[in-house]
């Protein structure tokens, strides 16, 4: 197992989903001894406008840009995690309007659904969640449950917004190959985010494998979050065998989830390169 360096590839601010502050996370990731951290929020890269690098800095931690774009491949929704991305880019500026866009549409739409579902909803509400952060399925959930309509998270994506759902609305992300195309056009490594959170067949995953590396891929997640040594070993031979670079993130959104801990990423297999080499 190769050790250094400690690093967090994949989290959220509450420019999206998370609970924390972009400067909160770092501190969060000092007080783990993270090294190297990249702040990957859903579509956006709102907490890069801030003077995050020299906080970073003055904490010892390496800032790597980051962000997870949300796209579709053969009907489903995949999240490719773009690194060390120029954000300079006036083309990634345009990718990153042409998601805002998406995801206001989508909470339209998600809001819709669920009133005809017999939901009480109004987008604004919604909105007043998601407060600085673009609406995510995670606020619907939130507001369902804050209002008592129905009992938990896991339940509101159980039964209205997860995966093949009602609310799950995927129309309007961009293709694969578009999500890859912004990401290495910026100058930066698209990354497989959290691979067997798909529920795809190994074949199926091959196949999204090709499909990514014939669109420029570089990387894949196969550390994420909690996995268990058989997940780890397999994902490990997947990267090997696509040739893909190896990235590892918690997944974090906000802290009380033992199964996403900021910092608290397990040690590559030795087989893997580390998607790191490509910058230090
Ligand atoms: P969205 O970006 O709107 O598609 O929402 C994706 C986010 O929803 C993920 O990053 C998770 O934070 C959250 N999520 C997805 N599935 C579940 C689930 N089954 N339970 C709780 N949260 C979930
Ligand atoms: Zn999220
Ligand atoms: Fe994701
Ligand atoms: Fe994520």
């Amino acid at each position: 197992m190769s050790v250094l360096p400690a690093i967090d590839f994949h989290c959220h601010s509450h420019f999206s989903d998370g609970a924390l502050s972009p400067m909160e996370l770092l501190e969060l990731a000092k007080a783990r001894d993270v090294q190297q951290l990249a702040i990957t929020d859903h579509d956006t890269v709102g907490a890069y406008a801030l003077p995050l690098h020299a906080s970073a800095a003055s904490a010892g931690i390496t800032l790597v840009t980051g962000c997870e774009i949300s796209c579709q491949w053969q009907r489903r929704s995949i999240h490719v995690v773009g690194l060390n991305l120029d954000l300079a880019s006036s083309d990634f500026g345009r990718a990153m309007t042409i998601q805002a866009q998406a995801r206001e549409d989508r909470a339209e739409k998600i809001t819709e659904v669920l009133q005809r579902l017999g939901f009480d909803v109004a987008l604004p509400q919604v909105q007043a969640l998601a407060g600085l952060g673009v609406v995510g399925r995670p606020h619907f959930a939130q507001h369902l449950v804050a209002t008592g309509q129905i009992p938990s998270m896991t339940m509101a994506f159980k039964r209205v917004l997860g995966s093949g759902k009602p609310g799950d609305i995927k129309a309007n992300w961009p293709t694969l190959e578009t999500a890859v195309g912004w990401i290495t056009d910026a100058g930066g490594i698209a990354v497989v985010a959290h691979p067997m959170k798909y529920n795809m067949t190994l074949t199926k995953l091959r196949a999204l494998l090709s499909d990514f590396v014939a669109a420029g891929g570089q990387g894949l997640e196969v550390l994420t979050g909690y996995q268990d040594a058989q997940r780890i070993n397999a994902l490990a031979d997947l990267a090997h065998r696509f040739d893909l670079y190896a990235s590892a993130g918690s997944d974090f959104h906000q802290p009380g989830q033992p199964w996403a801990e900021l910092g608290r990423v397990a040690a590559l297999p030795d087989r893997c390169v580390p998607v790191w080499t490509l910058w230090s």
